[in-house]
């Protein structure tokens, strides 16, 4: 096949130089097509546009120099068994060493001779400058042939793009075939619509393709790369914006709005509500009453976001209809089974627990075990009722007739489709509502990106009476101390829980920069983690605690035995609980007044935060100490927010601000296309780009007012659904 035959929709596999081998290398990255090529961007530029001859080099300078290649050659180091390419380049001001490690396949295409351009970081050994493993590029093989244009070099001597690699493939060979296709580039017609290039001063699509690999400067390239950031959100607004829409119109569960109800049931709680809580309830009352629920309700640990999913409950259930209810684990499910039956005490509700390990049924103020079965018997016909279980109540298919409420506690995407597939005998085609509910308080931008089908409610306020937990930073050296305050507080009878050190995963993103030793894989991560925990729980038994209980949770425990030690620590079994991050999400033991985290520094601010959570629920006063490993500044001057701030909101701002988007979120976001991800800290441009999605849908919501646009953003669903 000739090149000019080659069109966007080829597989790569038609580019010359890319067989199998590289085919597969690049289906890891998706990248499929030779458009998908064009659109793999280079996650940062290397400077290497300064050219400069060999005798005004400088040390530590990174630069290109243009020399001709004296002599070349191959020897094995001694010392550790490596190969070593050493080679001489001379310019007309003089010559330096090159030195490379292991590319043996390099003396066989750059000779006595050949013409290179080199660029990299000048170093020095004695007097002597040298350079160790530069980028390279040939210019010529034949000492007289005339330069080629330095413009047309793509790996030195410029801005480099530097790409996110796979093993087998590198950042080099990315930029050699993205720069055999670039002339492609002219095939795509420009799909954003006039109004908006315009508006936003956006690059055409030609340019920007052009300038986001190879600019000339960095504002180019931040320019061409502004463009694309602009399209991936606004199509991401639209797909978001679009399934909020599509789910206006499904055919819901009308929930009566019985306010004199909600009025008994608030009259017969032990406390009041906050403002917050109340906005909430209101919301999510009318919500049901007049259109399908897609909700987020987000709050601190302890704001109190049950009571609120428990009124919710309690008119669902009212209007004859099913509730489910969905916890991530066992315990927390059996806490929830608890607090419903508490609240609605007063009214004649049947409630079920139904986990793998048991089944149990509240009826007219009855509580006792019942079968799976007979539960889902019930559940079956079309009886109102609430259950409440763990995630099996999906798996299980367990067949709702009338569903009128999912309820989703900490954190769990649940689709349209999802939520069909609870339904699987309901007669009139009803979708019922659903409130997600989360103690990770996020920020409004990252709301909108990662929930933006969704409607939000807040609780941004703790019930009153709350004693603030105190939170103090400790140094390591006076680490004795907080062991003895917890020795005298477990006296007393508390319970105190042990944060081992985060184990960082770190991710391969550049292997030219990354040594491989720094790299850990999830699987390594974990067993370092196990064997951190439990180290600390040797230490902790043996010699700070012997005449106490210590009990141990990490991630490979299985869920069974998780909560076997949650059931000791609540029934105080325990005195003490060492754990690794797992212990994370929201479980209510009153009686734990200490929390330690130690390895401090490694965490963000927010999941301190929700670790801080797990203690203060009740009425003993409660402490927090951060033992950070690093007592620098730095470290001490963020910690300190935590003795600041006691909000989440506020936390997690911070948080993600001082790490960015990636740290925040934690690992790889699936599905979030990457220059998104690196957008997420630009709160101006999201909400712009939120405003502009809901007019352009307003001016024609099928989009198809623009043909091309909106091919491309039916292209960018379709990858996004891929992902
Ligand atoms: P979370 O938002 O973390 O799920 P919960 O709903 O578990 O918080 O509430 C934490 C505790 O606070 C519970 O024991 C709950 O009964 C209590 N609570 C909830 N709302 C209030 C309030 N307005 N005033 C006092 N206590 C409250
Ligand atoms: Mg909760």
């Amino acid at each position: 096949m000739t090149k000019s035959k080659l069109t966007l929709d080829d597989s790569i596999d038609k580019i010359k130089g890319i067989g199998p081998r590289y085919l597969k290398c690049f289906q890891k990255l998706s990248v499929e097509t030779v458009r998908d090529l064009l659109y793999y961007f280079p996650f940062r530029y290397q400077d290497f546009s300064k050219v400069k001859n060999i005798n005004e080099l400088i040390e530590g300078e990174t630069v290109s120099i243009i020399g001709v290649v004296k002599k070349i050659a191959l020897r094995r180091t001694w010392r550790k068994k490596m190969f070593l390419i050493e080679a001489e380049a001379e310019d007309k001001t003089g010559s330096i060493r090159i030195i490379w490690y292991n590319q043996v396949f390099l003396t066989k295409i750059i000779k006595p001779g050949t013409t290179l351009a080199l660029s990299g970081k000048v170093k020095k050994t004695g007097k002597k400058f040298y350079l160790s493993s530069p980028s390279f590029e040939i210019i010529s093989q034949e000492k007289d042939e005339p330069i080629k244009n330095l413009s047309e070099l793509k790996h030195t001597a410029r801005l480099v793009p530097v790409y996110s690699e796979t093993e087998g493939l590198s950042s080099k060979a990315i930029r050699s075939f993205i720069s055999s296709v670039l002339y492609l580039r002219n095939k795509i017609s420009e799909y954003l619509p006039d109004f908006l290039l315009e508006k936003y001063q956006l690059l055409p699509i030609n340019e920007a393709l052009e300038k986001i690999h190879f600019p000339n400067s960095l504002e180019e390239a931040e320019r061409a790369k502004k463009r694309f950031v602009f399209e991936s959100l606004l199509f991401s607004q639209l797909y978001l914006l679009k399934i909020k829409i599509k789910n206006n119109h499904l055919k819901f569960p009308k929930i009566k709005a019985d306010f004199d109800l909600i009025k008994t049931f608030l009259k017969n709680l032990p406390f009041e509500l906050t403002n917050a809580q109340k906005k909430a309830l209101f919301q999510i009352i009318n919500n049901l009453n007049q259109r399908p629920m897609n909700r987020l309700l987000e709050g601190d640990v302890g704001s109190g976001k049950t009571i609120v999913s428990i009124g919710a409950s309690l008119l669902t259930y009212y209007s004859g209809y099913q509730v489910a209810l969905m916890a991530p684990t066992e315990v927390l499910a059996k806490q929830h089974y608890k607090k419903f039956k508490e609240f609605l005490k007063p009214f004649k509700i049947r409630i079920a627990l139904l986990t793998s390990s048991e089944g149990r049924i509240y009826d007219n103020g009855l509580e006792g075990k019942l079968s799976k079965k007979a539960l889902e018997k019930i559940i079956a016909s079309s009886l109102p009722i609430i259950v409440i279980g763990t995630h099996a109540l999906i798996q299980k298919n367990i067949k709702f007739s009338k569903l009128g409420l999912v309820i989703v506690d900490e954190q769990h995407r649940f689709g349209v489709e999802q939520r069909k597939k609870l339904l699987s005998q309901n007669k009139n085609q009803e979708i019922p509502h659903l409130l997600s509910m989360s103690a990770t308080p996020i920020p409004r931008t990252l709301a909108l990106v990662f929930y933006g089908d969704m409607d939000l409610s807040i609780i941004d306020e703790m019930p009153e009476g709350r004693k603030p937990i105190m939170t103090k930073i400790v140094n390591k050296k006076e680490v004795n101390k907080v062991y003895q305050f917890v020795r005298e507080e477990i006296q007393k009878g508390r319970q105190a829980f042990f944060i081992c050190p985060r184990i960082e995963e770190k991710e391969a993103v550049n292997l030219e920069e990354i040594h491989a030793d720094n790299l850990i894989s999830l699987a390594d991560k974990l067993k370092a983690e196990v064997k951190a925990v439990k180290k600390e729980y040797k230490k902790l038994q043996e010699e700070i605690f012997p005449d106490l209980k210590i009990g141990m949770l990490h991630g490979k425990m299985k869920s069974t035995e998780k909560d076997e030690i949650m059931k000791k620590f609540l029934n105080k079994e325990i005195d003490i609980l060492v754990s690794t991050s797992v212990i994370e999400v929201g479980i209510d033991v009153e009686n734990a007044s200490i929390m330690v985290i130690e390895g401090a520094d490694r965490f963000g601010l927010s999941q301190l935060h929700q670790f801080r959570g797990r203690v203060g629920r009740s009425i003993y006063q409660s402490y927090c100490f951060l033992i950070p490993d690093n007592f620098s500044y730095k470290t001490i001057e963020r910690l300190k927010a935590m003795i600041k701030y006691n909000d989440g909101f506020r936390l997690a701002e911070i948080d993600l601000s001082l790490r960015g988007p990636g740290e925040f979120l934690g690992t790889k976001q699936s599905g979030i296309p990457d220059l998104i991800m690196r957008s997420l800290l630009d709160k101006k441009l999201i909400e712009e780009v939120r405003e502009e999605a809901k007019n352009v849908l307003k001016e024609d919501p099928t989009l198809k007012k623009w043909p091309l646009f909106y091919l491309a953003f039916k292209d960018f669903v379709k990858k996004s659904k891929e992902a």
